[in-house]
């Protein structure tokens, strides 16, 4: 089959939509869909943070072919945390980009702005909640604010206007936030409201274009964490004068001293201390495991140059951030991911022509766009 001939696709990204929240949350629709189209639990990407998620489903494709490891990397020359916002980081096409050669046309509609800037270029109609243009605000109102679950309602209803009324525009991408997941666990009253809300909008885009295919995943899920650890000032507790520690989750609220994440990468002054400096990180509590650049890239399908010499996983309970101290207990209610513990997320796949998703293929989040990519391209 052809691109130009693809089924029209509405690839739903529920950020922080852990299987939890598919399982504890009754979703009519959802499951009805899972059950008549294809459904399997699936596993999101290691380490499990929106942009190495977010990417490889947007460019079908595992971290070491498209190089985005990270939502904030070290910067070497500046010795500094940068923000991963730059479009010529993603070194692969990105699906938007291979369907329009096809002449398929793209909507980009996420919650932050940092995606539209590393992807909205490939896009031909985009919109961040974040910073909407005068247009959008026109045509759709101000969007609620970004810390708030109603921004999600807010991007559907473009979703569902752009489904009505633009008929040009083959594959749409809606990216909601996270935000709802991080305040409030899957069994709270807040997000089964949230859950259904979002489920009765999905109900409304499959009834106002019956003949599109959904594809449903999220780029992780979220846990309670109990403890933070600053692992720079941990070592230096140990005598240990770390190069840099990176929390690879971290986005614009670094400042904030926020952006604490299950996991970290460490950068040494020189290739000698590894082996010492892994042995004092290994038995920190709450550091569940430590490996090398080349081990975890070989893993988990990263970049070698785009990690830390020293890649650090946290346990179930535990995230890695900067702090004033080493250490912080964290506030109750305090949920987060990044950690191998938020890999779970649904896979649904529905309303598809022909053949849907062979469950035998189907395991990681970018595997259902990789069997778009492999039906039409
Ligand atoms: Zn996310």
């Amino acid at each position: 089959m052809d691109g130009a001939d693809m089924q029209r696709t509405v690839i739903c990204m529920y950020d922080g939509f852990g299987f939890d929240y598919f399982e504890e949350s009754p979703l009519p629709v959802m499951k009805r869909m899972a059950r008549e189209g294809f459904h399997k639990k699936g596993k999101a990407i290691f380490p499990t943070l929106t942009n190495a998620n977010n990417i490889s489903i947007i460019c079908a494709s595992w971290p070491e072919k498209h190089g985005v490891t990270t939502n904030c990397f070290f910067d070497e020359a500046t010795n500094t945390a940068r923000f991963l916002e730059d479009a010529d980081l993603i070194l692969v096409p990105t699906i938007f980009r291979r369907f329009r050669s096809k002449g398929v046309r793209s909507a980009l509609l996420t919650c932050k702005d940092k995606t539209l800037k590393l992807v909205g270029r490939d896009t031909d109609f985009a919109v961040a909640a974040e910073a909407p243009s005068a247009d959008i605000v026109a045509r759709y109102g101000a969007p609620p604010p970004m810390y708030s679950a109603e921004v999600n309602y807010w991007l559907w209803t473009i979703a569902l206007d752009i489904l009505s009324n633009r008929p040009d525009i083959g594959l749409i991408y809606v990216h909601t936030t996270d935000y709802p997941m991080h305040k409030w666990a899957a069994q709270d009253p807040r997000s089964l409201e949230h859950m259904a809300r979002l489920d009765e909008l999905l109900g409304a885009a499959s009834s106002v274009s019956p003949d599109t295919n959904f594809l449903i995943t999220a780029d992780h899920g979220m846990n309670p964490k109990r403890k933070c650890i600053d692992l720079r000032k941990t070592c230096a507790l140990g005598g240990i004068d770390l190069r840099f520690s990176v929390s690879p989750v971290a986005d614009r609220l670094l400042e904030h001293h926020r952006g604490f994440g299950g996991v970290s990468y460490v950068y040494l002054r020189s290739e000698k201390e590894l082996p010492a400096v892994r042995d004092f990180l290994a038995k920190v509590p709450g550091v569940d495991k430590t490996l090398t650049r080349h081990e975890a890239a070989g893993l988990y399908h990263l970049m070698p140059e785009r990690v830390g010499d020293i890649i650090v996983l946290a346990d179930k309970e535990t995230v890695f951030g900067d702090l004033p101290e080493a250490e912080e207990e964290l506030a109750r209610g305090y949920r987060n991911h990044g950690s191998l513990y938020e890999q779970d997320i649904p896979l649904i796949a529905y309303g598809f022509a022909g053949n849907g998703p062979d469950p035998e293929e189907m395991h990681m989040n970018f595997d259902l766009t990789q069997w778009l990519c492999s039906t039409y391209l």
